[in-house]
């Protein structure tokens, strides 16, 4: 299997089809060689991913689609689902199915084999159902959908094989008219047969003239202006068509069926077919395990919940602050070295002096900041954040929060996306799209920034360990940092509560939707692939977002700041300006200076400050964290400036990425200002305010 080639040849489209949480994107990723996001929860993959496969000579394309239970109702991510089964032009859809929970699963597999009969049904999770005594008799289940059956296990890439045979076989072999899976009610039956010959007549695609016949007697408007696109030729408008259509309607009519009844009809079929197969297939289906019970008596039970959940986020912490330390300091010392060298280096073959500070003091200096303070917390945080989520933990706490959401006017969802916006803003916000209540989900976009994420961490906890703990050496000193870092977190998650109230009490008004969170399993995560995974994928790509920033914006604040008119620096110039307000919020100049300039990532806000200081004269050199506090208290900062800053830090616009993702997803430049606007008036208020008690304090 080799992957990615791409050759001007014919390609076979393959969709991945499924409920959510189901491994889709495990097996997508497996199959492709991609990245997809993958997590223990429902909700997570909500757009169309495509990745490239040969299998033999040929070449497949193949596209990781939304989770769905249904292809009937119309959330987007349904409806992403539906279009892409029904007009993505998919020569062939893989509905893949969770071994353990096979009746549910089979719901959306019967209304997929309503649509297309060139379907093969991947029954995934077979390691996990196999301990849990699980049976399926894949020969029966084959007979009874009369398509191919396959067990997999998508995280061992051996078991795949069989699979991308079946695939590879299905493109070649011809297609054979297939009995229909389900039956109706024999009054829908007869109105199917009765139009059948005419839609037959003018459908020449791969979509089943009988799910279009059933369709139109539903009545579904939109889908069937769809389906007359795609089959290119109008059905309603037809006389003999919609004459047939009346009579149905009217024989329907008069055996008490309506529109709503017939829906419910077909429904009540399907899930009716589904239970039957399932009972004829499967041995032993445990659906929610005993075990699975328990533990969620105590974790997202009433009295333990809150506890564990900031417990677990302290140990979350604790591993970070801890594990980042040495590799921290290591990378000081090697960048400190580097700089020196390349200083001498430069000035042996006559690089000019100036050319040597703007690109050594300035950019190199600021991108080695960069990478040793903020890569390894990165490289800690990111891995352990995916093994909560991979475990089914991380939407447990999500599950939890859940109810004083809904109480301050959001929803369920946005407990979802809010822990996703801790690893990143931008992927929270992407993730609303999980949120159908445009309301709900614009109070999600404007709120996701207090969800303080991964390119924030290194400078708080840089902050807490020299102005909370320095009296606090070793283990209690990292506890306590660790401690101090879940209060941070809590700070910002009640900002997200208090402005969800506020924003669905005046901006946005909005219904409640009814969305009921699902728990997925308690699962092992695959520790190696999670952890490789997402340092590739998440640390290394946060880490080069930040280091583009670093070099350049390094080289602007040295060049500012050896720059003079009138014999004041263009930097002072600038940070001056700024002081004023700067110090109203118990920061100064070059704090704010650096907020503001840091706007592209959050991870070069410390750095430039450093930077900016040093280049004021305080300092000429520093590499280690004692050597940063140093510099931080000779120009000013106390206790207080630390807690201001973690709060700004908190409380502030959203870095300019998630801003383009912002208005990217709501399309809108009112929106986007109003998520830049919001919390930037409360963290200056906050700091203000705290300013004047801290004040006051000292002045007692
Ligand atoms: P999707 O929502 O259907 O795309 O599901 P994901 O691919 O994100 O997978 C959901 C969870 O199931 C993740 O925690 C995966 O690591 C896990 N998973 C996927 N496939 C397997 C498998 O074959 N065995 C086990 N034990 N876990 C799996």
């Amino acid at each position: 299997m080799k992957h990615n080639i791409k050759t001007p040849e014919r390609l076979f489209t393959v969709a991945l089809a499924g409920n959510p949480n189901v491994g889709k994107s495990t097996l997508f990723n497996a199959l492709t060689g991609m990245n997809r996001h993958t997590g223990n929860w429902a909700g997570k993959t909500v757009d169309n991913a495509e990745g490239r496969v040969r299998i033999g000579e040929e070449l497949y394309s193949f596209y990781d689609i939304p989770g769905t239970y249904s292809l009937m109702s119309s959330s987007p991510e349904e409806e992403i689902a539906r279009d892409f089964i029904c007009f993505g032009g998919a020569d062939l859809t893989v509905a893949v199915c969770d071994a353990s929970a096979l009746e549910r699963n089979l719901n959306l597999v019967l209304q997929i084999l309503e649509i297309t009969d060139s379907c093969i049904v991947c029954i995934n999770l077979i390691d996990e159902a196999e301990k849990n005594g699980v049976r399926i008799d894949y020969r029966k289940l084959s007979e009874e959908l009369k398509v191919p059956v396959i067990g997999v296990t998508a995280r061992k890439k051996r078991t795949l094989k069989p699979l991308l045979e079946l695939i590879s076989e299905s493109r070649f072999t011809e297609k054979t008219e297939r009995k229909p899976v389900v039956r109706y009610d024999r009054n829908i039956e007869e109105g199917i047969e009765k139009l059948l010959p005419f839609i037959e007549d003018k459908n020449g695609t791969a979509l089943s003239s009988r799910w279009i016949a059933l369709k139109l007697m539903e009545n579904d408007s939109s889908l069937i202006s769809g389906i007359e696109g795609y089959i290119g030729c109008g059905l309603r408008g037809n006389p003999e068509i919609s004459e047939i259509l009346s009579e149905i309607r009217k024989s329907l009519y008069d055996n008490g069926i309506n529109g709503n009844t017939l829906r419910e009809k077909i429904v009540t079929s399907i899930m009716n077919r589904g239970e039957k197969i399932a009972l004829s297939a499967v041995e032993n289906s445990p659906g929610y395990t005993p075990r699975d019970r328990k533990a969620d008596r105590i974790i997202t039970g009433r009295f333990w919940s809150f506890p564990i959940m900031a417990l677990m986020l302290m140990v979350v912490f604790w591993i970070t602050i801890v594990g980042a330390n040495y590799p921290s300091e290591g990378l000081s010392w090697v960048f400190s070295n580097l700089c020196e060298g390349f200083i001498a280096f430069f000035s042996s073959i006559g690089v000019p002096d100036f050319i040597t500070g703007l690109l050594i003091d300035g950019g190199f200096r600021v991108l080695g900041w960069v990478v040793s303070v903020m890569l390894p917390p990165m490289a800690v945080f990111f891995p352990l954040f995916s093994l909560l989520e991979d475990s089914g933990l991380l939407p447990r706490i999500a599950y939890n929060l859940d109810n004083t959401f809904r109480k301050c006017g959001s929803c369920g969802k946005c407990a979802l996306t809010m822990c996703m916006g801790f690893g990143c803003n931008a992927a929270g916000v992407t993730g609303t799209r999980i949120i159908d209540s445009p309301k709900e989900r614009l109070i999600a976009v404007i709120t996701n920034t207090f969800a303080p994420c991964n390119g924030r961490y290194p400078a708080i906890i840089t902050l807490i360990s020299l102005f909370f703990i320095s009296s606090v050496s070793g283990f209690g000193g990292s506890v306590l940092s660790a401690v101090i870092l879940t209060f941070v977190v809590f700070l910002g998650i009640l900002a997200t509560f208090g402005v969800s109230k506020l924003l669905s009490k005046t901006l946005l008004k909005s219904e409640k939707s009814s969305f009921v969170m699902e728990l997925p399993p308690y699962r092992r995560p695959a520790f190696i692939k999670v952890i490789i995974r997402s340092f590739l994928e998440k640390t290394l790509s946060v880490l080069g977002r930040a280091a583009t920033v670093a070099f350049p914006v390094g080289a602007l604040i040295w060049l500012l700041a050896n720059t003079e008119l009138e014999g004041v620096t263009l930097l002072s110039r600038f940070t001056d300006f700024l002081d004023p307000v700067g110090r109203l919020m118990g920061l100064d100049g070059v704090i704010l200076g650096a907020f503001i300039i840091g706007l592209p990532a959050n991870e070069i806000v410390l750095p430039i400050i450093l930077m900016a200081y040093m280049c004021s004269g305080t300092l000429s050199e520093t590499e280690s964290l004692t050597e940063i506090g140093r510099i931080l208290t000779d120009n000013g900062w106390t206790v207080f400036t630390a807690i201001n800053f973690i709060v700004f830090s908190v409380l502030h616009w959203p870095c300019s990425t998630t801003l383009l993702t912002v208005k990217k997803e709501t399309g809108s430049i009112k929106w986007t200002l109003i998520s830049f606007i919001i919390p930037t008036l409360l963290g200056f208020s906050l700091c203000v305010i705290l300013n004047f008690l801290w004040n006051t304090i000292t002045l007692l």
